[in-house]
């Protein structure tokens, strides 16, 4: 078990005109947020940035990893009108940079694909100039999932990997890592897609473990990768083993950097989607 929360992983409350606008915003058209569902930390910040990660498919997730706070269940039916409220959002929020994931929908026949690719282009009708990066689940079982989705022409592909291999059956046991890895290369391979993954670090993995990860991103063509400080959100989640100190992040950085990422972004705070569009333009 980790000692007490550090002060470098310690936020401001949350607050200002800017928060309060984008929450009413979210809850007039009844979106959900990863932000929210996920109690990130940086709520603060991106709301202020007027800047939040939709969460499609519903609040309920098919899988049961034990590091989310996401909560675990049946999904209700997917609701054809959320694609477009997404999109409308996106329009009142003027982004330039629009992050859309889900919770996994291993009940659905294409695992969510086509809901995917319709938010995609709902939000390419309002707003042609918007980058537009999808953070999707694997896609257990679906062959052509990936297909789908890519036909809508995403301009950013996300998949996070999470941790190391070896603690896939404790973290997330629905998971399969060299899947992951897979669908990021198929992304690359057959539709040039600029794809990105995300690890967060303090579960147990070791130093060369998270080597390896790189290589291995790296060899499956990733060019951009997001590395934070798992927090657990309840006492029933996942333990924290360790606070990563600040300075270790920019290791990381440096060691994923070497071993052939492009963009790197790793320090305590930072999530999958936190300030995508700074990462991405970076
Ligand atoms: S880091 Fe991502 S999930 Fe967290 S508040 Fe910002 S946009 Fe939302």
């Amino acid at each position: 078990m980790a000692e007490r929360k550090p002060d470098w992983l310690k936020v401001k409350a949350f607050g200002g005109n800017n928060f309060n606008d984008v929450s009413a915003l979210l809850k007039d058209l009844g979106l959900n947020t990863v932000c929210q569902a996920a109690n990130c930390p940086n709520r603060g910040e991106c709301f202020n940035r007027r800047t939040a990660t939709f969460l499609i498919m519903g609040p309920v997730c098919c899988r049961n990893c034990r590091f989310c706070n996401i909560d675990t269940g049946r999904p209700e039916p997917l609701n054809d009108e959320e694609p477009e409220r997404v999109a409308l959002a996106a329009e009142r929020l003027k982004l330039r940079h629009v992050v859309v994931t889900s919770v996994t929908r291993d009940d659905l026949p294409d695992g969510g694909a086509a809901h995917f690719a319709e938010t995609v282009r709902r939000i390419r009708r309002r707003l042609p100039e918007c980058k537009i990066e999808l953070l999707t689940p694997d896609f257990r079982d679906v062959p052509d999932a990936l297909d789908i989705v890519m036909a809508a022409e995403p301009d950013i592909f996300n998949h996070n990997l999470e941790t190391v291999p070896r603690l896939y059956p404790k973290v997330r046991p629905g998971a399969d890592y060299n899947r992951s890895l897979k669908l990021l290369k198929r992304a690359y391979d057959k539709f040039k897609a600029v794809t990105k993954s995300g690890l967060m670090v303090g579960v147990g993995e070791e130093r060369d473990e998270l080597r390896q990860v790189f290589a291995d991103l790296a060899e499956h063509h990733v060019s951009i990768l997001t590395i934070g400080q798992y927090l657990a959100p309840s006492p029933k989640h996942l333990p924290v083993a360790r606070f990563v100190p600040p300075d270790e992040f920019k290791e990381y950085a440096d060691e994923a950097k070497k071993a052939g990422l492009k963009k790197v972004f790793s320090a305590p705070l930072v999530r999958s989607s936190y300030m995508a569009d700074v990462v991405f333009s970076q």
